[in-house]
């Protein structure tokens, strides 16, 4: 299960509190410590866990809390108000053109869920808003991607666009663009191309498809079982592209919670939904509330 350890270590650490009446500075210390080594070893980014623990920690040496006759509860709330600060307090909507059509390009790694999310957004806004989306196949480096796309298309039935495999991807895009507006199709979505790692000729290509296609949104999507590295790529992706919200996907698996507590501190990139299975109806939107809540357990 997701945050697992991360839920019980907290828990834990403060449950010691809860024995106690009054608490003293030294408690505090104590507790934070152990808030301390739970966010490590979660995997939260160093830094992040560093300002986290002296925001809780300035609040938690207060009076209202050492004077409290409930100072574990204080706590809780000091740590549940300050996680979803750092998750970025708000859920942020999916961006629209004023226009039509609302173009979305998806990029991340090989793997980390675009075509899926791709797929699922889509779905979900012919679902909700009964929007008329449209995706387009760019990424030619695997065949099989393509292919994925267009199974996800038919099951859902949303058209795709594609060229196959020889075709650049910069007017593979130009094209599929030139058939929406002819279509009328109020979004589109632009499934790019992914690697096993940040690539140079990849980010130029990426770079391309956003000059020529404007996209009002770049939705990163990363993998929250990588953790930390997660954290790496979306910095990565986040230097070259301006990239507009973050998809974490597979938070049904056992992640620690790295990737969830440090994208938006790190990136300052919103967590705009979350992936939590293979099912087209398994993409929530992303409540820092919530999620803080389902954090503490
Ligand atoms: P892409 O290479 O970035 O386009 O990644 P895909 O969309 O092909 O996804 C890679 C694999 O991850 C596929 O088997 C998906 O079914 C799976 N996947 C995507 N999102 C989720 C998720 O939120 N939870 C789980 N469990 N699997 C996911």
């Amino acid at each position: 299960m997701a945050f697992e350890g991360l839920t019980e270590r907290l828990q834990n650490a403060i449950a010691k509190l809860r024995r106690k009446g009054k608490i003293s500075e030294n408690d505090v210390k104590e507790v934070m410590r152990e808030i301390r080594l739970a966010l490590l070893e979660a995997d939260v980014n160093f830094k992040v866990v560093k300002d986290f623990v002296k925001q809780v920690r300035t609040r938690a040496v207060g009076s209202e809390v050492l004077e409290s006759l409930t100072p574990a509860q204080q706590i809780v709330k000091i740590v549940n108000e300050e996680l979803i600060k750092v998750m970025g307090d708000e859920a942020v909507p999916l961006n629209h053109s004023k226009k039509i059509p609302t173009i979305i390009m998806m990029v991340g790694l090989q793997g980390a869920g675009k075509t899926t999310t791709a797929s699922k957004l889509a779905a979900k806004l012919k679902r909700e808003n009964k929007a008329r989306p449209l995706m387009i196949a760019a990424d030619v480096y695997r065949p099989a991607a393509i292919e994925q796309l267009k199974i996800l298309g038919k099951e859902n039935d949303i058209p795709v666009f594609e060229m196959g495999t020889d075709v650049s991807p910069v007017e593979i895009v130009r094209q599929g663009l030139a058939q929406a507006t002819a279509n009328k199709n109020d979004y589109v979505f632009i499934d790019t191309a992914g690697r096993l790692q940040i690539d140079e000729k990849l980010m130029a290509e990426l770079a391309q498809i956003e000059e020529l296609a404007q996209p009002d949104e770049i939705l990163l999507t990363v993998d929250a079982m990588t953790g930390q590295n997660a954290v790496e790529v979306a910095q990565g992706f986040n230097d070259q592209l301006n990239i507009t919200g973050v998809v974490l996907t597979k938070l049904d698996g056992d992640t620690r919670g790295g990737a969830a507590l440090s994208i938006r501190a790190v990136t300052g990139k919103p967590i705009k939904f979350i992936g939590q299975g293979e099912k087209m109806d398994d993409l929530d939107v992303f409540y820092p509330d919530r999620m803080a809540s389902r954090i503490l357990g």
